[in-house]
């Protein structure tokens, strides 16, 4: 699904029709779309999700980055990679930076290794290419319906950060990103990523049509976008999620832009640490 999915970015290509031809990928082979596929381009970082009616095209020179996650039965794993489409010269050294350290971070995995080990190894490779980690973006670990949860795998190597040794049965998602820019996010733009943590009450939101109600519920926590939502008329999901957040039930992810505009590749991959080794559950 990665793979066919960075195939499909080409110039022209509608952002939108790739992510979505992904997440029915996804669907057809059985699988849960864990989160909206997203994809997010140039300086943008991360957490750029098109909306039901984007009509943005990857264009050539673009730095396009394909991020996906699946889960079976609410077990996620999470991966990504990132398309220098019309493979433009100076996007290369920030693609192979990305690949390199998720390959060298992969390497250094094994049972009971710390976390800053893993943090230290990434800033490392991409640092030693002349580029900037992305301080304030993490890996992570993956759980039930959770695509975010302890620990969190700097990309920079903090003094004060808490260590974790990853023990056989961790599940990990990995994610080095390069930029020639601050190494630094900021939130840009409206946020089309949208998360309801499964305790919320929902039915309290009796304004809420109960179908409406009911689809986001099955998200069971999950985050999700307007766009998965289009069975309903757009002026109900607006007012709904307008609604939920008035409430304190919705968390909204705006897309995150490197601060000095410069543009960023990710590669992701999901670990399991087994008792034998190391796992890549996405390769
Ligand atoms: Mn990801
Ligand atoms: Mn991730």
């Amino acid at each position: 699904m990665r793979r066919s999915g960075a195939a499909a970015i080409r110039a022209g290509a509608l952002v939108r029709e790739v992510c979505e031809q992904v997440e029915a990928d996804i669907v057809g082979q059985g699988g849960g779309i864990a989160f909206p596929v997203q994809s997010s381009r140039n300086a943008l970082a991360a957490h750029y999700c098109s909306a039901p009616d984007d009509t943005t095209c990857y264009a050539e020179g673009d730095l396009a980055k394909l991020d996906l996650g699946v889960h079976v039965d609410g077990w996620v794993v999470d991966t990504a990679t990132t398309v220098n489409v019309g493979d433009v010269a100076h996007n290369r050294p920030l693609v192979e930076a990305a690949h390199a350290a998720l390959a060298a971070a992969i390497s250094a995995a094994a049972p009971g290794v710390s976390v800053r080990t893993l943090s230290r190894v990434l800033e490392q490779e991409v640092r030693r290419r002349g580029l900037r980690p992305m301080r304030n973006l993490c890996g992570h670990g993956v759980g039930r319906w959770t695509v975010h949860c302890a620990p969190a795998v700097p990309n920079v190597l903090a003094p004060g950060d808490p260590d974790h040794a990853l023990a056989a049965g961790s599940v990990i998602a990995i994610e080095p990103f390069a930029t020639d820019g601050s190494g630094e996010v900021a939130e840009h733009g409206v946020a089309e990523v949208f998360r309801v943590p499964p305790a919320a009450p929902l039915d309290d939101a009796a304004e809420i049509s109960p179908g409406l109600r009911a689809a986001i519920a099955a998200f069971r926590g999950l985050p999700f976008a307007r766009r998965q939502l289009r069975q309903f008329p757009t002026e109900s999901v607006h007012e709904a999620l307008a609604g939920l957040r008035r409430r304190g039930m919705l968390q909204a992810y705006a897309a995150l832009r490197e601060a000095w505009g410069r543009p960023v590749a990710q590669a992701e991959h999901t670990l399991l640490f087994r008792a034998d080794g190391v796992e890549v559950l996405t390769a």
